[in-house]
């Protein structure tokens, strides 16, 4: 049997909050169950908002917790460099295979006119794009182009694309319908994290993609760039979003989630204990190390649905 290799993908524009560390837990605990390895890449498609302090903060914090990656992240390896900000030469050059098939064209709407009333919406709350700019002559393209900068996007067929979840189950969305044209390359030149995120998992190996559910609709869009570029994709097993005990979204703005608030007062087995009884990897949210969870992972116990974090438990 191959190597499993599984990741982690953080986007660190602030310190780790519990809903990051614990898709790093099942990331690691699931590639490690299976004899795997775990490879970091940093997702600072925008530097701006990814500044690198963070992301050597993000490893310092996965040293402490005992969840640093195999490969990856500073220590580099051999389909460095993973920090996506350092990569925009390669995803170019898998942009330009899009755009060779003719499936690339430049989008000259607005944010206002995007977000329309009228337009139409998907599950996810993103915006279904109709298509404005499919069928610019050249002539409006060059029109357009003197004005504003374009940003570009991909045709995608009227097709539905399948899949089974390893943890959530099958999955299907038909592009055209469900998803519409999406961004490869913002106006400003930055390649979208959908390209990005695909041509990544494949340079790098990545065989098992642990993630948030909210990245499951995602997941079609990805697998018809996996195909149309000829890479092989990975499996993918998203996992249920944490959230605050009054069913908020966790996000970096509560405070008390942060790592930052939760290392002044609780030992790295102490936070990791917790989070694995909530994630039903153990009976009690006694201290465990990651390392101890390994024997026992299974993702048949992790719960399919949103997790509520206990009133009091962090
Ligand atoms: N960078 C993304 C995030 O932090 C995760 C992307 C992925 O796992 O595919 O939300």
């Amino acid at each position: 049997m191959s190597t499993v290799v599984g990741r982690y993908a953080p986007s660190p524009s602030g310190r780790m909050h519990l809903g990051n560390l614990c898709c790093c837990l099942l990331a690691w605990l699931s590639a490690k169950a299976q004899g795997g390895r775990v490879v970091l890449r940093i997702e600072d498609l925008d530097p701006e908002r990814c500044p690198r302090h963070f992301a050597d903060q993000l490893e310092a914090d996965l040293a402490w917790l005992g969840l640093a990656a195999d490969e990856g992240g500073s220590a580099g390896g051999p389909a460095g460099p993973y920090y996506q900000s350092q990569r925009s030469a390669i995803y170019q050059q898998y942009y330009d295979k899009l755009a060779a098939m003719g499936l690339v064209y430049p989008c000259f709407c607005s944010r206002s006119q995007l977000h329309a009333a009228d337009a139409p919406h998907r599950s996810d709350g993103q915006v279904i794009y109709p298509g404005t700019c499919r069928n610019l002559t050249p002539a409006q393209i060059a029109e357009k182009s003197a004005k504003r900068p374009p940003a570009w996007r991909v045709r995608v067929p009227d097709e539905e694309i399948a899949f089974v979840d390893r943890h959530l189950g099958p999955y299907a969305e038909n592009l055209a319908r469900d998803c519409g044209d999406f961004y490869l390359r913002r106006a400003d030149g930055i390649f979208a994290y959908q390209l990005a995120v695909v041509v990544d998992d494949a340079l790098m190996g990545v065989t098992e993609v642990v993630r948030g559910a909210d990245l499951l609709s995602s997941t079609p869009r990805q697998l018809w760039l996996y195909r149309m570029l000829g890479l092989t994709p990975p499996r993918f097993c998203h996992m249920p979003l944490l959230l605050a005990p009054d069913g908020r979204r966790l996000s970096k703005r509560d405070g008390d989630v942060s790592l930052e608030h939760l290392q002044a007062r609780y030992t790295p087995a102490e936070i990791v204990g917790r989070l694995a009884w909530v994630c039903g990897l153990q009976p009690s949210p006694d201290p465990r190390t990651p390392a101890q969870l390994i024997h026992d992972f299974d993702w048949a116990r992790v719960p399919k649905t949103d997790i509520l974090l206990p009133e009091g438990l962090f």
